[in-house]
């Protein structure tokens, strides 16, 4: 997923949906580490224009919603920038408010606010399937195998007609 480190700087283009604003907090391990994270996204998130204190963007609610009641919850997946101090805010795009339904354009920036405490906030969690190591799966292992097998096998069938073959001969 592309994404930028950066400041939140108030939107100035308006060909997206409205940006939102949601703050997490990981220990601070996984921040110097630069861990990859699944965050689920709440339904409610606040307005980034604002910060919840009301605007044209948000129709003066300070919030915007992401999702209908009966939808699952939104899983977003980034990796956090290397850092030791804490505090820093991620720009991932098109994870943001929805647009108007009647404009084409994509969603609003998410601006994830990362802050450093003892446990992860709620609906934080590392990301495993990114950081899984750099080994072999079980369906290539044993297509590995079966090739070997295959191989060992004509070979041996090789062997035996040359030597059939020779005594023949
Ligand atoms: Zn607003």
């Amino acid at each position: 997923m592309g994404q930028v480190l950066g400041k939140v700087t108030k939107a100035v283009d308006d060909e997206r949906g409205p940006d939102v604003l949601h703050r997490i907090s990981v220990p601070a391990g996984w921040l110097s580490e630069g861990a990859a994270i699944d965050v689920e996204l709440p339904r409610h998130l606040s307005c980034a224009r604002c910060e919840g204190g009301g605007c044209d963007a948000c129709q003066r609610s300070g919030a915007l919603t992401l999702r209908e009641r009966d939808e699952a919850p939104e899983v977003v997946s980034v990796t956090l920038p290397v850092s030791e101090v804490g505090d820093v805010v991620l720009r991932i795009p098109d994870a943001g408010g929805l647009p108007p339904p009647d404009r084409p354009y994509g969603r609003g920036l998410l601006l994830l606010r990362v802050s450093v405490a003892d446990a992860p906030s709620a609906g934080v969690v590392r990301s495993l399937a990114q950081e899984r190591p750099l080994t072999i799966s079980p369906e290539e292992r044993r297509e590995l195998i079966r090739r070997s097998v295959l191989v060992a096998v004509g070979l041996t069938v090789l062997f035996v007609v040359l030597l059939w073959l020779a005594g023949w001969l």
